[in-house]
């Protein structure tokens, strides 16, 4: 399989890249301080998300750091938890999906019967994301999440900081930051990413649902790649009214 750096390839700078990073240095010290021991970072292990993991560990930010272990994970995404673990001293909570609805869900459709309908791969999704998202953030009054407006026209509007539709605070720190900020962030200090990024998978979901994309693809072209209608989301960050777990994600 074709590797490359994605360091080389993508870590670029752009105009007031030392701003941005104090910006979120600032935001994320200040939520800290505002929910104590009630913030975590979703992360998905994704590039942006280890920006943040560092700059929480660079700080040494009272932020707790989870990701959804879907059951569906790539081993490097397994593995850079442990990685996260042996660099930072951080242990990565993982949130999993319930065993007997899993079970059940499989039971009935199969084991990867995402590309069956948009249906069932939404329901797949709820099964192993959004209901354990809603477990990763209950008791909690903060959440930090990796998006950028660059990565779909679907995020162009997020917002450094908002408020969900549980009420909680959702902070966005990276929202303005470019990929290549991403990139030369994590050139810069070293910071451990996800092998697969050297394989040409910019955005990394679970295994059945992700691949690598060509020069030129949309940056989210390697996710869902096979429906054509409507925006790329897992749930985690639109609530649509059909999903039982609504109520518990952002909109
Ligand atoms: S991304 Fe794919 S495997 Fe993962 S929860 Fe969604 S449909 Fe299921």
């Amino acid at each position: 399989m074709d590797t490359a750096k994605a360091t080389a390839l993508h870590a670029r700078a752009s105009a007031g890249f030392d701003g941005r990073v104090e910006s979120a240095r600032r935001l994320l010290a200040r939520a800290a301080a505002a929910h104590p021991d009630a913030i975590v970072q979703a992360s998905s292990l994704g590039a942006e998300d280890q920006v943040i993991t560092d700059l929480i560990a660079r700080d040494r930010l009272p932020i707790a750091v989870a990701t959804l272990d879907t059951g569906k994970l790539h081993a490097e995404t397994l593995a850079l938890a442990n990685a996260v673990r042996e660099r930072y001293g951080i242990f990565v909570e993982r949130y999993r999906p319930v065993q007997e609805a899993v079970v059940a869900f499989v039971g009935r459709h199969g084991e990867d019967p995402m590309r069956k309908s948009v249906e069932l791969r939404k329901a797949c999704c709820a099964l192993r994301k959004v209901e354990p998202l809603g477990r990763m953030l209950a008791g909690r009054s903060a959440w930090i999440t990796g998006l950028r407006r660059e990565q779909s026209v679907d995020r162009a509007a997020v917002e450094l900081e908002a408020i969900d539709a549980e009420g909680r605070t959702k902070l966005s720190p990276l929202a303005d930051w470019t990929w290549g900020d991403v990139w030369h962030y994590l050139a810069l200090h070293d910071v451990p990413y996800n092998a697969l990024h050297d394989r040409f998978y910019p955005s990394i979901g679970c295994a059945p649902c992700t691949r690598a994309i060509a020069l030129g693809e949309d940056f989210r072209a390697g996710r869902w790649w096979w429906e054509q209608d409507g925006a790329k989301e897992c749930g985690l960050h639109v609530a649509p009214a059909s999903t039982p777990f609504a109520a518990a994600v952002a909109p």
